[in-house]
């Protein structure tokens, strides 16, 4: 299949493809929309079985922050770049130093991060050819690793949803099961264990599930078995597309509040969980955290500051749900619709800061 065919008619700005022999980097930065600010996404490195099906990818995934980033209220676009290959095999400080410079060749116009496949290192090698990259360590004067703003956010997330179902944020005495506890999942478990809540986990790797059983006390089922958990919130925490027909016929908890990307299968999953009487909180608004926090790092980090915001989730979440209610829609719909009218209503407006200008450094720290 052609590439212009691949794009169809996804509505995306610009998609740059870049090469390095030497190292063998083949790599594609996807920059979808930049009408609230320069596109922020991160590099996922990964051995796709084809072109097509890494384009497919960073398609997806660049959209998905556009709407993300939009939803949160923050000054940014969406963007996402995927490097081809086994990050273990073919990873290279000459690899990620030609990839800095496909970074830096768009402008700022597109502002990479850490993903799936790869590292705080690999991030400072592509730190050393461009300005353009966030979520550097915290010794780099970054804000580090975005996962505890997610798991914070979660939280944040899952009050607003216990304050409209049981009438109170409190979440003291609440069962949550948490599918996959990484570095999402396992600090998750850790808040809720200092709030008072009981947790129920599974994850494929038997040595986090161990951690959390010996560090937090949560109970510990088999992956097959934590749909079925009885519970107030279901989190999924680990893939995408865990919503399915199939799995949410067997859920028996009262809301699915979780940061996993894109877990509803289809987007009429949504429906199915509203026809079973679940609150579905979309998870591109629950797991904004990470994205907040390092939204702040773009404008000189500071701790106090990515704390306010990131707790700024619960008030997002609820606009989301009211209009949900108001609209009669499935609560993905109406997440949709504050994303999209947020980009069209300010997408005239001229941004008023340049791509990438930074504003220094307030104070530095590392959210936990
Ligand atoms: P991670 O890789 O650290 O953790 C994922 C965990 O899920 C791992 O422990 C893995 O063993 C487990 N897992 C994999 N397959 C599983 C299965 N079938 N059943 C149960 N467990 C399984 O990733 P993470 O950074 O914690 O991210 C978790 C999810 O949240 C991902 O979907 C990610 O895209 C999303 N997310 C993460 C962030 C962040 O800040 N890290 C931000 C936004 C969204």
């Amino acid at each position: 299949m052609g590439v212009f065919e691949s794009i169809g008619t996804e509505t995306h700005e610009e998609v740059l493809f870049g090469l390095d022999h030497a190292s063998g980097l083949r790599t594609i930065v996807a920059i979808h929309n930049t009408s609230l600010g320069p596109a922020l996404g991160g590099t996922r490195f990964y051995p796709y079985q084809s072109e097509e099906q890494a384009l497919t990818d960073v398609l997806r995934l660049s959209k998905g922050m556009t709407l993300k980033s939009a939803a949160a209220g923050l000054d940014l676009g969406g963007g996402k770049a995927v490097i081809i290959g086994d990050p273990k095999t073919l990873g290279s400080e000459r690899l990620f130093r030609a990839y800095g410079r496909v970074v830096d060749s768009l402008g700022g116009r597109y502002i990479t991060a850490e993903d799936v496949g790869t590292t705080p290192e690999d991030i400072s090698f592509i730190a050393r050819e461009t300005n353009f990259v966030v979520g550097l360590p915290s010794h780099e004067g970054g804000s580090g690793d975005p996962s505890p703003a997610t798991a914070r956010g979660v939280v944040a997330a899952m009050r607003a949803v216990a304050g409209r179902l049981w009438g109170s944020e409190d979440l003291t005495g609440k069962r949550v099961a948490v599918q996959g506890v990484g570095k999402v999942g396992m600090d998750l478990v850790g808040r809720l264990t200092e709030e008072g809540a009981e947790t129920v986990i599974t994850d494929v790797d038997d040595g986090a599930m161990t951690e959390a059983v010996e560090t937090y006390g949560s109970k510990a089922v088999a992956i097959d078995e934590i749909h079925d958990v009885v519970c107030d919130i279901f989190a999924p925490c680990a893939l995408g597309a865990c919503l399915s027909e199939g799995t949410i016929a067997r859920l028996r908890c009262e809301a699915v509040v979780g940061s996993a990307n894109n877990q509803l299968a289809i987007d009429d999953d949504a429906d199915r969980l509203v026809e079973l009487g679940i609150l579905y909180a979309p998870d591109f608004v629950v797991n904004a955290g990470g994205v907040i926090n390092i939204a702040v790092e773009m404008d000189g980090y500071s701790v106090d500051r990515a704390k306010v915001m990131i707790d700024r989730i619960y008030d997002n979440l609820n606009a989301v749900l009211d209009e949900a209610e108001a609209d009669n829609v499935n609560p993905h719909i109406a997440a949709l619709r504050v994303a999209e009218r947020r980009i069209a209503d300010l997408a005239t407006l001229r941004l008023k800061r340049r791509p990438g200008q930074h504003r220094g450094v307030l104070n530095r720290g590392v959210l936990h």
